[in-house]
């Protein structure tokens, strides 16, 4: 079996990372990061957000487990004091995998036949360059509203406690294969309107944004930041491929987000 180690690239991930390694190939396993069975993450959410985003051609065959080095970690389960106990757990495969729905963005370009496509893990925000965004929002073929106000963000169910939580969105456990449209201060008055309440959509319910003027954009996906320009149209919906995390013991969702809001 193949693994690779992704670190955050502080000293101490960077130790800890080294002893996977060493670990893992004690066991005869092999150091692979080109076409890794599993990915260990070492860091916190932003790392295994890097790591996710290096492999996603390459899901069905990748799975992801976080080791927790400082900072919230929701995404990571394994404290650096427990390595021993999860290279154990590696090197004994088969292990149990679950799968978290993906969010698909396509972005279409005015006057360009190619579109380009991405994976999010966490969500996908769009903000204006200058002044609010305006953005017609379809839903299944049809205009739902146009949008005027700071932004809007799309998240996954394991993203729903991201930034779509700050952002006032409700929090959704990963089993429901859905994404969730959250707004950024909208502009609610006698002459604009907007829903105003976060929207859950279920699979195959497309959420098409579509831009009032030629203005130029600020997408995010997960930690990525991308300008664009001469957008003719950006298309949500609940992707196809999953992401895969290796499960070594219960650590059930619910359990998570109490560990990282509430107390642990
Ligand atoms: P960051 O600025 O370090 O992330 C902000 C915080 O979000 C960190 O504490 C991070 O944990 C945590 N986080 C990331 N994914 C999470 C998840 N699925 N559930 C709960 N908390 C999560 O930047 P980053 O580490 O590169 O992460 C990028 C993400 O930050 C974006 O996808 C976005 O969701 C989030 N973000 C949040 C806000 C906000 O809440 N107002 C604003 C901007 C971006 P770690 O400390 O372990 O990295
Ligand atoms: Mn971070």
């Amino acid at each position: 079996m193949n693994f690779t180690v992704f670190s955050r690239g502080d000293a101490d991930s960077n130790k800890i990372s080294n002893k996977i390694k060493r670990y893992l190939e004690e066991f005869q396993l092999t150091y692979n990061s080109e076409e890794p069975d599993v990915v260990i993450s070492v860091g916190g959410d932003g790392t295994l957000l890097e790591a996710y985003h290096q492999y996603t051609h390459r899901l069905s065959d990748t799975s992801f487990v976080g080791v927790h080095t400082g900072h919230l970690g929701f995404y990571a389960d394994w404290q650096p004091e427990e390595v021993e106990k999860l290279v154990i757990h590696i090197a004994e495969t088969p292990f149990k995998v679950v799968e978290y729905p993906l969010l698909e963005v396509i972005i279409r370009h005015h006057g360009e036949r190619q579109s380009e496509r991405f994976l999010a893990l966490n969500e996908c925000s769009v903000r204006s360059m200058e002044g609010s965004l305006v953005m017609d929002v379809e839903i299944k073929g049809n205009l739902f509203e146009t949008f005027r106000g700071d932004g809007l963000c799309i998240s996954t169910p394991s993203g729903s406690t991201a930034y779509n939580k700050a952002l006032g969105g409700a929090i959704v456990h990963p089993s429901i294969p859905c994404l969730q449209l959250a707004e950024m201060a909208s502009i609610n008055n006698r002459v604009y309107r907007t829903i105003g309440s976060p929207l859950v959509l279920p699979q195959h319910h497309t959420c098409l944004l579509k831009p009032v003027s030629s203005v130029d954009f600020q997408v995010t996906l997960d930690h990525l930041t991308l300008l664009q320009q001469n957008v003719e149209s950006i298309q949500c919906r609940v992707a196809e491929e999953k992401i895969r995390f290796a499960r070594f013991r219960p650590f059930p969702f619910w359990k998570r987000v109490k560990e990282s809001f509430i107390t642990e």
